[in-house]
Protein backbone atom coordinates (compact mmCIF):
# COMPACT_ATOMS: atom_id res chain seq x y z
CA UNK A 1 0.00 0.00 0.00
CA UNK A 2 0.80 4.06 -0.31
CA UNK A 3 2.00 5.77 2.21
CA UNK A 4 -0.28 8.72 3.44
CA UNK A 5 1.48 12.22 3.91
CA UNK A 6 -1.09 12.72 7.00
CA UNK A 7 -3.06 11.85 9.93
CA UNK A 8 -6.24 10.12 10.47
CA UNK A 9 -8.11 12.80 12.30
CA UNK A 10 -12.10 13.14 12.70
CA UNK A 11 -12.41 10.72 10.31
CA UNK A 12 -10.19 12.83 7.40
CA UNK A 13 -6.12 12.44 6.37
CA UNK A 14 -5.45 15.66 7.35
CA UNK A 15 -1.27 17.44 7.31
CA UNK A 16 0.70 17.36 10.43
CA UNK A 17 1.37 20.26 12.30
CA UNK A 18 5.25 19.77 12.08
CA UNK A 19 7.26 18.61 8.68
CA UNK A 20 8.74 15.91 10.58
CA UNK A 21 9.11 12.34 8.27
CA UNK A 22 9.72 8.76 9.69
CA UNK A 23 11.24 6.13 6.99
CA UNK A 24 9.56 3.15 6.62
CA UNK A 25 12.19 -0.03 5.68
CA UNK A 26 11.78 -3.53 4.85
CA UNK A 27 13.99 -5.57 6.68
CA UNK A 28 15.07 -7.82 3.85
CA UNK A 29 16.68 -5.76 1.74
CA UNK A 30 16.92 -2.34 3.95
CA UNK A 31 15.22 -0.29 1.16
CA UNK A 32 13.08 2.93 2.23
CA UNK A 33 9.75 1.95 0.96
CA UNK A 34 7.77 4.75 2.39
CA UNK A 35 7.53 7.57 4.53
CA UNK A 36 5.05 8.75 7.47
CA UNK A 37 4.89 11.83 9.74
CA UNK A 38 6.20 11.81 12.74
CA UNK A 39 3.52 13.78 14.99
CA UNK A 40 4.08 16.11 18.22
CA UNK A 41 2.39 16.94 21.11
CA UNK A 42 0.47 18.83 18.48
CA UNK A 43 -1.18 16.35 16.67
CA UNK A 44 -1.68 14.05 19.48
CA UNK A 45 -4.01 17.54 21.12
CA UNK A 46 -5.61 17.24 17.95
CA UNK A 47 -6.68 13.91 17.97
CA UNK A 48 -7.54 13.56 21.36
CA UNK A 49 -9.98 16.94 21.11
CA UNK A 50 -11.61 14.87 18.09
CA UNK A 51 -11.97 11.94 20.15
CA UNK A 52 -13.17 13.53 23.18
CA UNK A 53 -15.74 15.79 20.97
CA UNK A 54 -17.25 12.17 19.17
CA UNK A 55 -17.33 10.14 22.92
CA UNK A 56 -21.09 11.35 23.75
CA UNK A 57 -22.10 10.09 20.41
CA UNK A 58 -20.49 6.86 20.31
CA UNK A 59 -21.03 5.92 24.22
CA UNK A 60 -24.91 6.62 23.40
CA UNK A 61 -24.50 4.50 20.06
CA UNK A 62 -26.24 1.34 20.67
CA UNK A 63 -24.37 -1.74 21.26
CA UNK A 64 -25.97 -3.53 18.02
CA UNK A 65 -24.91 -0.70 15.99
CA UNK A 66 -21.52 -0.49 17.37
CA UNK A 67 -21.25 -4.21 16.61
CA UNK A 68 -22.56 -3.57 13.18
CA UNK A 69 -19.63 -1.60 12.40
CA UNK A 70 -17.39 -4.27 13.74
CA UNK A 71 -18.80 -6.31 11.50
CA UNK A 72 -17.99 -4.07 8.73
CA UNK A 73 -14.58 -3.52 9.94
CA UNK A 74 -13.39 -7.17 9.84
CA UNK A 75 -15.33 -7.91 6.56
CA UNK A 76 -12.93 -4.84 5.50
CA UNK A 77 -10.16 -7.24 6.54
CA UNK A 78 -11.17 -9.73 5.16
CA UNK A 79 -11.20 -8.27 2.02
CA UNK A 80 -8.00 -6.36 2.18
CA UNK A 81 -6.46 -9.42 3.98
CA UNK A 82 -3.85 -10.01 0.55
CA UNK A 83 -3.27 -6.16 1.23
CA UNK A 84 -2.66 -6.37 4.81
CA UNK A 85 -0.33 -9.43 4.70
CA UNK A 86 1.77 -7.86 1.89
CA UNK A 87 2.21 -4.61 4.01
CA UNK A 88 3.43 -6.68 7.14
CA UNK A 89 5.76 -9.02 5.39
CA UNK A 90 6.86 -5.65 3.54
CA UNK A 91 7.65 -3.79 7.03
CA UNK A 92 7.88 -6.08 9.15
CA UNK A 93 9.92 -9.03 6.92
CA UNK A 94 7.92 -11.72 8.28
CA UNK A 95 7.74 -14.69 5.26
CA UNK A 96 3.89 -13.67 3.38
CA UNK A 97 2.78 -17.66 4.20
CA UNK A 98 2.86 -16.20 7.77
CA UNK A 99 1.87 -12.67 7.45
CA UNK A 100 -1.13 -14.31 5.63
CA UNK A 101 -2.12 -16.56 7.99
CA UNK A 102 -1.05 -14.99 11.34
CA UNK A 103 -0.30 -11.16 10.90
CA UNK A 104 -3.92 -10.89 8.65
CA UNK A 105 -5.67 -13.89 10.26
CA UNK A 106 -5.44 -13.57 13.75
CA UNK A 107 -6.82 -9.89 14.11
CA UNK A 108 -9.52 -10.55 11.65
CA UNK A 109 -10.84 -13.32 14.13
CA UNK A 110 -10.09 -11.02 17.03
CA UNK A 111 -12.49 -8.21 15.31
CA UNK A 112 -14.92 -10.83 14.78
CA UNK A 113 -14.94 -11.93 17.86
CA UNK A 114 -15.84 -8.11 19.89
CA UNK A 115 -18.51 -7.60 16.60
CA UNK A 116 -19.98 -10.90 18.38
CA UNK A 117 -19.63 -9.83 21.85
CA UNK A 118 -20.57 -5.67 21.77
CA UNK A 119 -23.75 -7.49 20.26
CA UNK A 120 -24.09 -10.26 23.11
CA UNK A 121 -22.50 -8.47 26.32
CA UNK A 122 -24.91 -7.79 29.20
CA UNK A 123 -23.87 -3.68 29.59
CA UNK A 124 -26.85 -3.66 32.22
CA UNK A 125 -27.54 -6.42 35.32
CA UNK A 126 -29.74 -6.59 38.13
CA UNK A 127 -27.65 -6.62 41.67
CA UNK A 128 -30.47 -7.21 44.59
CA UNK A 129 -32.08 -3.63 44.48
CA UNK A 130 -29.41 -1.98 41.99
CA UNK A 131 -29.27 -1.98 38.53
CA UNK A 132 -25.43 -2.05 37.10
CA UNK A 133 -24.37 -0.42 34.15
CA UNK A 134 -20.75 -1.27 32.27
CA UNK A 135 -20.40 2.25 30.93
CA UNK A 136 -17.49 3.02 28.51
CA UNK A 137 -14.75 4.25 30.28
CA UNK A 138 -13.95 7.36 28.00
CA UNK A 139 -11.11 8.17 25.65
CA UNK A 140 -8.12 5.59 25.03
CA UNK A 141 -4.50 6.27 24.27
CA UNK A 142 -3.50 2.87 22.54
CA UNK A 143 -0.02 2.76 22.43
CA UNK A 144 1.12 -0.34 19.70
CA UNK A 145 4.74 -2.24 19.36
CA UNK A 146 5.51 -3.32 16.41
CA UNK A 147 5.56 -7.42 16.38
CA UNK A 148 2.38 -8.41 15.49
CA UNK A 149 1.33 -4.97 13.67
CA UNK A 150 -2.00 -5.02 13.17
CA UNK A 151 -3.04 -7.98 15.87
CA UNK A 152 -1.99 -5.77 18.82
CA UNK A 153 -4.13 -3.19 17.14
CA UNK A 154 -7.00 -4.37 16.65
CA UNK A 155 -6.40 -6.12 20.58
CA UNK A 156 -7.00 -2.66 21.55
CA UNK A 157 -8.93 -1.08 19.25
CA UNK A 158 -12.21 -3.57 18.71
CA UNK A 159 -12.89 -3.73 22.38
CA UNK A 160 -12.64 -0.41 23.04
CA UNK A 161 -15.14 0.66 20.07
CA UNK A 162 -17.01 -2.35 21.29
CA UNK A 163 -17.21 -0.86 24.96
CA UNK A 164 -18.64 2.55 23.35
CA UNK A 165 -14.68 4.39 23.75
CA UNK A 166 -13.18 6.46 21.72
CA UNK A 167 -9.88 5.86 20.71
CA UNK A 168 -6.36 7.46 19.85
CA UNK A 169 -3.84 5.09 18.37
CA UNK A 170 -0.08 5.52 18.03
CA UNK A 171 1.69 2.45 16.57
CA UNK A 172 5.20 1.67 16.53
CA UNK A 173 7.75 3.47 14.03
CA UNK A 174 8.96 0.83 12.16
CA UNK A 175 5.23 -0.66 11.46
CA UNK A 176 2.98 2.50 10.23
CA UNK A 177 2.01 1.64 7.08
CA UNK A 178 -0.34 -1.43 8.72
CA UNK A 179 -1.86 1.09 11.00
CA UNK A 180 -2.56 3.51 8.00
CA UNK A 181 -4.51 0.29 6.29
CA UNK A 182 -6.14 -0.30 9.60
CA UNK A 183 -7.10 3.58 9.53
CA UNK A 184 -8.62 2.90 6.38
CA UNK A 185 -10.84 -0.32 7.21
CA UNK A 186 -12.13 2.29 9.95
CA UNK A 187 -13.19 4.29 7.86
CA UNK A 188 -14.87 2.30 5.19
CA UNK A 189 -16.19 0.06 7.81
CA UNK A 190 -18.58 3.43 8.92
CA UNK A 191 -17.44 3.96 11.94
CA UNK A 192 -17.88 7.74 13.11
CA UNK A 193 -16.03 10.45 12.52
CA UNK A 194 -13.48 10.75 15.68
CA UNK A 195 -14.22 7.89 17.07
CA UNK A 196 -10.64 6.19 15.88
CA UNK A 197 -7.79 8.41 14.98
CA UNK A 198 -4.32 7.50 13.90
CA UNK A 199 -0.80 9.82 14.80
CA UNK A 200 1.98 8.03 13.64
CA UNK A 201 5.34 9.47 15.64
CA UNK A 202 8.08 9.14 17.91
CA UNK A 203 7.49 6.92 20.77
CA UNK A 204 9.16 9.27 23.43
CA UNK A 205 7.29 11.98 21.32
CA UNK A 206 3.95 11.32 19.68
CA UNK A 207 3.73 8.12 22.37
CA UNK A 208 4.95 10.13 25.93
CA UNK A 209 2.60 12.85 24.89
CA UNK A 210 -0.57 10.69 24.04
CA UNK A 211 0.34 8.68 27.78
CA UNK A 212 0.41 12.51 29.47
CA UNK A 213 -2.19 13.94 28.24
CA UNK A 214 -4.75 14.86 30.46
CA UNK A 215 -7.92 14.80 28.42
CA UNK A 216 -6.74 10.59 27.84
CA UNK A 217 -8.84 8.43 30.42
CA UNK A 218 -7.07 5.12 29.66
CA UNK A 219 -3.62 4.35 28.56
CA UNK A 220 -3.42 0.86 26.69
CA UNK A 221 -0.01 0.38 26.03
CA UNK A 222 1.85 -2.78 24.74
CA UNK A 223 5.91 -2.74 24.28
CA UNK A 224 8.66 -2.87 26.49
CA UNK A 225 8.57 -3.42 30.34
CA UNK A 226 11.16 -0.39 30.47
CA UNK A 227 8.21 1.78 28.64
CA UNK A 228 5.79 0.22 30.15
CA UNK A 229 7.07 1.22 34.16
CA UNK A 230 6.92 5.37 32.85
CA UNK A 231 3.84 5.19 31.43
CA UNK A 232 2.30 3.23 34.53
CA UNK A 233 4.10 6.13 36.86
CA UNK A 234 2.58 8.77 34.80
CA UNK A 235 -0.61 7.13 34.94
CA UNK A 236 -0.80 6.65 38.66
CA UNK A 237 0.08 10.04 39.36
CA UNK A 238 -2.80 11.47 37.40
CA UNK A 239 -5.04 8.65 38.76
CA UNK A 240 -5.58 7.32 35.16
CA UNK A 241 -6.65 3.89 34.26
CA UNK A 242 -3.51 1.96 32.42
CA UNK A 243 -3.13 -1.48 30.59
CA UNK A 244 0.49 -2.68 30.25
CA UNK A 245 1.12 -5.67 27.69
CA UNK A 246 5.12 -5.78 28.35
CA UNK A 247 7.55 -8.44 27.79
CA UNK A 248 8.42 -11.94 28.96
CA UNK A 249 10.83 -14.85 29.44
CA UNK A 250 8.17 -17.85 29.05
CA UNK A 251 9.45 -21.26 30.25
CA UNK A 252 8.29 -24.72 28.41
CA UNK A 253 8.77 -27.06 30.89
CA UNK A 254 9.21 -31.16 29.43
CA UNK A 255 8.20 -33.20 32.23
CA UNK A 256 10.05 -36.72 32.06
CA UNK A 257 6.66 -38.27 31.03
CA UNK A 258 6.09 -36.07 27.87
CA UNK A 259 6.46 -36.83 24.39
CA UNK A 260 9.59 -35.34 23.97
CA UNK A 261 10.20 -35.00 20.40
CA UNK A 262 6.93 -33.53 19.59
CA UNK A 263 7.37 -31.03 22.72
CA UNK A 264 11.08 -30.15 21.40
CA UNK A 265 9.90 -29.79 17.76
CA UNK A 266 6.71 -27.78 18.90
CA UNK A 267 9.00 -25.74 21.39
CA UNK A 268 11.19 -24.85 18.60
CA UNK A 269 8.90 -24.18 16.06
CA UNK A 270 7.26 -21.89 19.30
CA UNK A 271 10.55 -19.75 19.40
CA UNK A 272 11.40 -19.55 16.00
CA UNK A 273 7.92 -18.18 14.61
CA UNK A 274 8.08 -14.60 13.81
CA UNK A 275 11.43 -14.33 14.24
CA UNK A 276 11.70 -14.67 17.98
CA UNK A 277 9.81 -11.33 18.21
CA UNK A 278 7.04 -12.42 20.08
CA UNK A 279 6.45 -11.35 23.81
CA UNK A 280 5.14 -15.01 24.99
CA UNK A 281 7.99 -17.24 23.22
CA UNK A 282 8.89 -20.16 25.17
CA UNK A 283 12.18 -18.93 25.04
CA UNK A 284 13.16 -21.09 27.76
CA UNK A 285 13.01 -25.24 27.35
CA UNK A 286 13.45 -26.48 30.89
CA UNK A 287 14.00 -30.52 30.57
CA UNK A 288 14.92 -33.65 33.06
CA UNK A 289 18.47 -34.24 33.51
CA UNK A 290 17.90 -37.66 32.17
CA UNK A 291 16.53 -36.80 28.65
CA UNK A 292 18.24 -33.90 28.42
CA UNK A 293 21.01 -34.80 26.00
CA UNK A 294 18.46 -36.05 23.87
CA UNK A 295 16.09 -33.03 24.07
CA UNK A 296 19.22 -30.88 23.03
CA UNK A 297 20.10 -32.85 20.02
CA UNK A 298 16.75 -32.71 18.99
CA UNK A 299 16.54 -29.04 19.43
CA UNK A 300 19.46 -28.26 17.27
CA UNK A 301 18.57 -30.41 14.50
CA UNK A 302 15.07 -28.69 14.06
CA UNK A 303 16.38 -25.57 14.10
CA UNK A 304 19.02 -25.98 12.23
CA UNK A 305 16.53 -26.79 9.03
CA UNK A 306 15.31 -23.30 9.65
CA UNK A 307 17.89 -21.66 7.94
CA UNK A 308 17.44 -18.09 6.77
CA UNK A 309 13.91 -19.01 6.13
CA UNK A 310 12.04 -17.60 9.57
CA UNK A 311 12.66 -13.55 7.91
CA UNK A 312 14.59 -11.24 9.19
CA UNK A 313 14.47 -9.43 12.81
CA UNK A 314 12.58 -5.66 12.29
CA UNK A 315 15.64 -3.37 12.71
CA UNK A 316 19.77 -3.08 12.33
CA UNK A 317 19.39 -2.29 16.19
CA UNK A 318 17.38 -5.20 17.27
CA UNK A 319 19.56 -7.66 15.07
CA UNK A 320 22.59 -5.92 17.11
CA UNK A 321 20.87 -6.66 20.36
CA UNK A 322 20.07 -10.04 19.53
CA UNK A 323 23.49 -10.90 18.63
CA UNK A 324 24.84 -9.25 21.85
CA UNK A 325 22.70 -11.90 23.79
CA UNK A 326 24.13 -14.59 21.82
CA UNK A 327 28.04 -13.40 22.37
CA UNK A 328 26.73 -12.66 26.29
CA UNK A 329 25.58 -16.23 26.40
CA UNK A 330 29.01 -17.81 25.08
CA UNK A 331 30.72 -15.72 27.39
CA UNK A 332 28.93 -16.53 30.90
CA UNK A 333 29.17 -20.34 29.31
CA UNK A 334 26.68 -21.14 27.65
CA UNK A 335 27.32 -24.01 24.52
CA UNK A 336 25.70 -22.94 21.18
CA UNK A 337 24.28 -26.40 19.41
CA UNK A 338 22.72 -24.49 16.62
CA UNK A 339 23.32 -20.96 15.00
CA UNK A 340 25.44 -18.85 16.44
CA UNK A 341 25.65 -14.53 16.40
CA UNK A 342 27.05 -14.46 12.97
CA UNK A 343 24.04 -13.67 10.31
CA UNK A 344 23.89 -15.88 7.65
CA UNK A 345 23.04 -13.53 4.93
CA UNK A 346 25.27 -10.09 4.08
CA UNK A 347 21.66 -8.04 3.38
CA UNK A 348 18.61 -7.67 5.58
CA UNK A 349 18.37 -7.93 9.46
CA UNK A 350 19.18 -11.68 9.59
CA UNK A 351 19.87 -13.54 12.51
CA UNK A 352 20.50 -17.75 12.73
CA UNK A 353 18.38 -19.94 14.34
CA UNK A 354 20.55 -20.46 17.77
CA UNK A 355 19.81 -22.71 20.75
CA UNK A 356 22.14 -22.80 23.44
CA UNK A 357 22.67 -25.78 25.63
CA UNK A 358 24.11 -25.90 29.25
CA UNK A 359 22.14 -22.95 29.94
CA UNK A 360 22.11 -22.40 33.77
CA UNK A 361 18.80 -20.38 35.76
CA UNK A 362 20.63 -17.07 36.38
CA UNK A 363 22.59 -16.47 33.12
CA UNK A 364 21.62 -13.23 31.47
CA UNK A 365 20.22 -15.12 28.24
CA UNK A 366 18.19 -17.03 30.98
CA UNK A 367 16.64 -13.66 32.74
CA UNK A 368 16.36 -11.13 30.07
CA UNK A 369 13.93 -11.27 26.86
CA UNK A 370 16.13 -11.20 23.78
CA UNK A 371 13.11 -11.22 21.19
CA UNK A 372 15.12 -12.71 18.52
CA UNK A 373 15.38 -16.45 18.02
CA UNK A 374 17.42 -17.61 20.28
CA UNK A 375 16.28 -20.81 22.60
CA UNK A 376 18.24 -21.25 25.82
CA UNK A 377 17.67 -25.22 26.80
CA UNK A 378 18.46 -25.41 30.85
CA UNK A 379 18.34 -28.63 32.96
CA UNK A 380 16.38 -29.64 36.26
CA UNK A 381 16.72 -32.31 38.27
CA UNK A 382 13.21 -32.65 39.73
CA UNK A 383 10.21 -30.96 39.77
CA UNK A 384 10.74 -28.64 42.31
CA UNK A 385 13.51 -27.78 40.74
CA UNK A 386 11.60 -27.37 37.64
CA UNK A 387 8.87 -25.04 38.77
CA UNK A 388 11.84 -23.00 40.63
CA UNK A 389 13.38 -22.08 37.75
CA UNK A 390 10.34 -22.00 35.46
CA UNK A 391 9.06 -19.16 38.32
CA UNK A 392 12.78 -17.65 38.21
CA UNK A 393 12.51 -14.61 36.23
CA UNK A 394 10.48 -11.09 36.83
CA UNK A 395 8.31 -12.09 33.87
CA UNK A 396 4.72 -14.33 33.71
CA UNK A 397 3.55 -14.01 30.68
CA UNK A 398 2.77 -17.55 29.18
CA UNK A 399 4.19 -20.91 28.76
CA UNK A 400 3.95 -24.29 28.15
CA UNK A 401 3.55 -27.37 29.95
CA UNK A 402 4.04 -31.51 28.42
CA UNK A 403 3.34 -34.43 30.25
CA UNK A 404 2.10 -37.94 29.40
CA UNK A 405 -1.18 -37.06 31.33
CA UNK A 406 -3.11 -34.09 31.78
CA UNK A 407 -4.02 -34.31 34.60
CA UNK A 408 0.00 -33.95 35.74
CA UNK A 409 0.64 -31.14 33.22
CA UNK A 410 -2.81 -29.29 34.55
CA UNK A 411 -1.08 -29.66 38.12
CA UNK A 412 2.17 -28.15 36.92
CA UNK A 413 0.62 -25.22 35.21
CA UNK A 414 -1.57 -24.11 38.34
CA UNK A 415 1.27 -23.87 39.93
CA UNK A 416 3.09 -21.31 37.47
CA UNK A 417 3.12 -17.82 38.20
CA UNK A 418 1.97 -16.63 34.56
CA UNK A 419 -1.05 -15.40 32.75
CA UNK A 420 -1.23 -18.29 29.95
CA UNK A 421 -0.53 -21.97 29.88
CA UNK A 422 -0.35 -24.12 26.77
CA UNK A 423 -1.17 -27.97 27.68
CA UNK A 424 0.44 -30.28 25.51
CA UNK A 425 0.67 -28.00 22.69
CA UNK A 426 -2.99 -26.36 23.00
CA UNK A 427 -4.00 -23.71 20.40
CA UNK A 428 -3.87 -20.51 20.56
CA UNK A 429 -7.16 -19.07 21.68
CA UNK A 430 -8.52 -16.03 20.05
CA UNK A 431 -10.72 -15.45 22.97
CA UNK A 432 -8.70 -16.49 26.03
CA UNK A 433 -7.39 -13.92 28.28
CA UNK A 434 -3.98 -13.17 27.34
CA UNK A 435 -1.74 -10.90 29.75
CA UNK A 436 0.75 -11.20 32.04
CA UNK A 437 1.56 -11.83 35.91
CA UNK A 438 4.36 -10.11 37.84
CA UNK A 439 6.24 -7.51 35.68
CA UNK A 440 4.87 -8.77 32.35
CA UNK A 441 1.57 -6.05 32.99
CA UNK A 442 -1.13 -5.05 34.50
CA UNK A 443 -4.57 -5.51 32.60
CA UNK A 444 -6.07 -8.73 30.19
CA UNK A 445 -6.52 -8.17 26.17
CA UNK A 446 -8.98 -10.59 24.46
CA UNK A 447 -12.53 -12.19 24.61
CA UNK A 448 -14.86 -10.36 27.75
CA UNK A 449 -11.68 -9.78 29.79
CA UNK A 450 -10.42 -8.00 27.31
CA UNK A 451 -13.80 -6.06 26.68
CA UNK A 452 -13.94 -5.58 30.20
CA UNK A 453 -10.75 -3.11 30.30
CA UNK A 454 -12.96 -0.46 28.77
CA UNK A 455 -15.67 -0.60 30.86
CA UNK A 456 -16.45 0.87 34.12
CA UNK A 457 -19.30 0.34 36.31
CA UNK A 458 -22.27 2.42 37.64
CA UNK A 459 -24.93 1.20 40.85
CA UNK A 460 -28.11 2.86 40.45
CA UNK A 461 -30.29 1.66 43.62
CA UNK A 462 -34.09 1.21 43.80
P1 LIG B 1 8.84 -0.21 22.97
O1 LIG B 1 8.40 -0.19 24.38
O2 LIG B 1 10.12 0.46 22.64
O3 LIG B 1 7.74 0.44 22.02
C1 LIG B 1 6.38 0.11 22.08
C2 LIG B 1 5.57 1.34 21.71
O4 LIG B 1 5.79 2.34 22.69
C3 LIG B 1 5.94 1.97 20.38
O5 LIG B 1 4.79 2.48 19.74
C4 LIG B 1 6.85 3.11 20.78
O6 LIG B 1 6.87 4.16 19.85
C5 LIG B 1 6.19 3.55 22.06
N1 LIG B 1 7.07 4.28 22.99
C6 LIG B 1 8.43 4.22 23.09
N2 LIG B 1 8.86 5.06 24.05
C7 LIG B 1 7.76 5.67 24.57
C8 LIG B 1 7.55 6.64 25.60
N3 LIG B 1 8.57 7.16 26.29
N4 LIG B 1 6.28 7.00 25.89
C9 LIG B 1 5.24 6.48 25.21
N5 LIG B 1 5.38 5.58 24.21
C10 LIG B 1 6.62 5.17 23.90
O7 LIG B 1 8.83 -1.73 22.57
P2 LIG B 1 9.13 -2.35 21.13
O8 LIG B 1 10.61 -2.47 21.01
O9 LIG B 1 8.40 -1.62 20.10
O10 LIG B 1 8.43 -3.78 21.30
C11 LIG B 1 9.09 -4.86 21.82
C12 LIG B 1 8.68 -5.09 23.27
O11 LIG B 1 7.27 -5.19 23.40
C13 LIG B 1 9.20 -6.37 23.81
O12 LIG B 1 9.77 -6.16 25.08
C14 LIG B 1 7.97 -7.27 23.92
O13 LIG B 1 8.02 -8.26 24.87
C15 LIG B 1 6.91 -6.31 24.18
N6 LIG B 1 5.62 -6.85 23.74
C16 LIG B 1 4.73 -7.28 24.66
C17 LIG B 1 3.53 -7.81 24.27
C18 LIG B 1 2.51 -8.30 25.25
O14 LIG B 1 1.38 -8.50 24.87
N7 LIG B 1 2.85 -8.50 26.48
C19 LIG B 1 3.22 -7.90 22.92
C20 LIG B 1 4.15 -7.45 22.00
C21 LIG B 1 5.36 -6.91 22.43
Amino acid sequence: MKAHDGMYIDGAWRPAVGADTIEVVNPVDEQVIGRVPAGTAEDVDIAVRAARAALPGWAATPPAERAARLTALRDVLVARKDEIAETVTAELGAPLPFSQMVHAGVPIAVAGSYAELAATHAFEEKVGNSTVYQEPVGVVGAITPWNYPLHQIVAKVAPALAAGCTVVLKPAEDTPLTAQLFAEAVAEAGVPAGVFNLVTGLGPVAGQALAEHPNVDLVSFTGSTAVGKRIGATAGAAIKRVALELGGKSANVVLPSADLAKAVSVGVANVMSNSGQTCSAWTRMLVHTARYDEAVELAAAAAAKYGDRIGPVVNAKQQARVRGYIEKGVAEGARIVAGGPESPRDQGYFVSPTVFADVTPDMTIAQEEIFGPVLSIIRYEDEADALRIANGTVYGLAGAVWAGDEAEAIAFARRLDTGQVDINGGRFNPVAPFGGYKQSGVGRELGSHGLSEYLQTKSLQF
